[in-house]
């Protein structure tokens, strides 16, 4: 295993791997970039094969976070770290307040919070022992899920797109096709049937889809047809890997956008979508509300109205990505990345 000459590498500015063996722990915290502020990103607990698919994953996704924290405007750095773990295991607690001493010890560095693996409540687990821990349950009112940040900003995409194809960010009449009905794709579901729109919907939970088509007049779909939907718009709400050489050539949808994250099998499907006319979004540029709405606990001097105003500012983003990229002939994708890479750049050199 190397770091420095990883594939997935790009410079970050540090890599701990952290132990305690007291427990079993064995996790990596890896920061992409403080440039813009402090590097936050989720914690996430998985029974990786082995260290190097752990280091790859972890990598990978603490850059991901910079960008993302980058085109959000958010005074935050990127960062990420992976606990090696199968998160059912009985000594989770144990395991998470272990590896809590270790994201103390950065002084802020880095600040934690949920990802797959680790729920808003192993994030309060998590601060019993450290004060960089953010999208805690107790952080929030009773019944409140976190994931309504993300939905409405994938509300706030759809109608950007809406205005980028027509001219109008009016859904009425328009239609969608949502892949994946669980928190973010359930409530993004909601928004847009409340909007008027029409919606086509799939998920491998039965019970998911009956819910939808009960009560959002939704028409079904078998989850392998679904990116083949004779839509307006493509939503993948559900896993990662869904452009890829084979979906590509079925999508009629004329964008693609949704909270999914990773949604680009390789790079080059975002130039591939560009090339066969498909509006894309980059995933993390529409799902950085749920990041916009939960550093509310980071940015103390950010309220949670503030936060909302912040999340439906990604429309004008949303179309700005979306214009550049038809002007300049280049994948939204690209832009999107350009934007995030300048304004690290630019937070470096002051
Ligand atoms: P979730 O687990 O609540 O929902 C995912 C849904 O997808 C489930 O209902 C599941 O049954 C369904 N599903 C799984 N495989 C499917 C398939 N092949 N076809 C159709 N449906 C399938 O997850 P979530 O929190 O809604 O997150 C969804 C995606 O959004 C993930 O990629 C996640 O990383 C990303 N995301 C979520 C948030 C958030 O705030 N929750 C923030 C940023 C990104």
């Amino acid at each position: 295993m190397t770091v420095f000459h990883h594939a997935a590498y790009q410079d970050h500015e540090q890599v701990l791997f952290c132990s305690d063996p007291s427990v079993g722990l064995r996790a990596i915290i890896a920061i992409h970039s403080t440039a813009l502020g402090p590097a936050a990103g989720g914690c996430r607990m998985h029974p990786y094969a082995n260290e190097d698919d752990a280091l790859a994953d972890v990598l990978r996704l603490s850059q991901g976070m910079s960008y993302k924290n980058a085109v959000a405007g958010l005074p935050l750095g990127g960062g990420k770290c992976v606990i090696i773990a199968d998160p059912t295991t009985p000594h989770k607690a144990d395991l998470l307040r272990a590896f809590s001493a270790h994201v103390q010890a950065l002084h802020g560095r880095y600040w934690t919070a949920i990802d797959v693996g680790v729920g808003p409540e192993d994030a309060d687990v998590l601060a019993e022992g450290c004060d960089y821990v953010f999208a805690r349950a107790s952080a929030y009112e009773p019944g409140f899920n976190p994931s309504f940040f993300t939905s409405r900003g994938g509300f706030v995409g759809l109608r950007a797109v809406a205005e980028f194809l027509w001219g109008s960010d009016d859904l009425r009449g328009r239609r969608f096709a949502i892949q994946g009905l669980g928190q973010t794709g359930g409530d993004l579901a909601r928004q847009l049937f409340e909007a008027g729109a029409e919606l086509v919907v799939s998920d491998v939970c039965e019970e998911r889809v009956r819910d939808a088509v009960s009560r959002y007049r939704a028409t079904p779909l078998d989850p392998e047809a679904i990116h083949a939907a004779a839509v307006d718009v493509f939503v993948p709400c559900a896993l990662g890997g869904v452009i890829s050489d084979e979906t590509l050539l079925e999508i009629q949808a004329r964008a693609v956008c949704g909270l999914a994250n990773n949604q680009l099998v390789e790079p080059r499907h975002g130039a591939e979508l560009a090339r066969r006319g498909i509006a894309y979004v980059p995933d993390y540029v529409v799902n950085a509300g749920g990041m916009m709405g939960a550093s509310t606990a980071i940015l103390n001097d950010l309220t949670r109205e503030q936060a909302l105003v912040r999340i439906d500012g990604l429309f004008d983003t949303i179309l700005s990505i979306l214009e550049e990229a038809k002007a300049s002939g280049r994948p939204s994708s690209d832009v999107a990345d350009a934007r995030a890479e300048q304004r690290i750049a630019r937070g470096r050199a002051t």
